[in-house]
């Protein structure tokens, strides 16, 4: 976790939302944490990292034997995330690797974007990750999994929270490239993070749409197979 001293000098954020979580970026960490999701500081008003990369380890402190970097340094203990984010006001990164979580990340079109040849075909009606995850639950013969902790973002996309899949290491994905589910469509897991609602960015905040009433869980070959198994909010690892 980042102490005050090594953060880098960001811009301040822009005039923000009426506190979307309450105790601003702080409340917003704190209530990550009680989720049991591992945060770090993200600059300021900024979806970058506030804590050193590699190229700029000082070979001192947490990082005296090896550099740590942010998914490594990430934590739930409520006295670290409180010393590092009394700070400044950071944003809230969760790593979502250590904190089991795999995130869809279904974003919106700038305006001069709009879906690919083959989904302007099939599925004239696509216009945007939201759509392209409703044809993709359709070809897979199954519910759309949106009942589960669900973000609203800066920039107006959404983000789902689904549990990490037992026994399979699931890493980003990005749109259709590689194993990428479709056209703005992310997916974050290990070696991932996602702005933890609370976190501003250009003014706009995260936003809590939905905390679910019970918790998806995502199947690691979704959306191919019926994956969609869900978990009751009584489960241990939901607390
Ligand atoms: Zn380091």
């Amino acid at each position: 976790m980042s102490g005050p001293t090594e953060s880098e000098q960001a811009p301040t954020p822009a005039a923000t939302d009426p506190d979307p979580v309450p105790g601003g970026v702080l409340g917003a960490a704190l209530a990550a944490a009680e989720r049991g999701w591992h945060v770090f500081p993200l600059k300021p008003g900024a979806k970058t990292p506030a804590l050193h990369g590699y190229d700029r380890c000082p070979r001192t402190g947490v990082c005296a034997d090896k550099h740590l970097g942010w998914e490594q340094r990430a934590t739930t203990d409520p006295n670290r995330i409180r010393s590092a984010w009394s700070a400044r006001a950071y944003n809230v990164g969760i790593a979502c690797g250590p904190s089991r979580l795999v995130v869809i990340d279904l974003d919106v079109p700038k305006p001069d974007d709009g879906p690919p040849p083959p989904w302007l075909a099939a599925e004239p009606g696509v216009r945007d990750g939201q759509d392209v995850l409703a044809v993709l639950a359709e070809r897979a013969g199954q519910p759309i999994p949106a009942d589960t902790y669900t973000v609203s973002t800066a920039s107006g996309g959404l983000h789902l929270y689904y549990q990490a899949p037992q026994g399979v290491q699931l890493r980003n994905t990005g749109g259709e490239r590689g194993r990428g589910l479709g056209w703005k469509i992310d997916t974050r897991a290990h070696g991932g993070q996602v702005l933890a609602a609370g976190s501003i960015v250009a003014g706009r905040s995260y936003r809590v749409l939905a905390v679910g009433t019970h918790r998806a869980r995502i199947g690691h070959r979704w959306p191919r197979s019926a994956g969609f198994g869900r978990t009751h909010s009584g489960d241990p690892e939901t607390s």
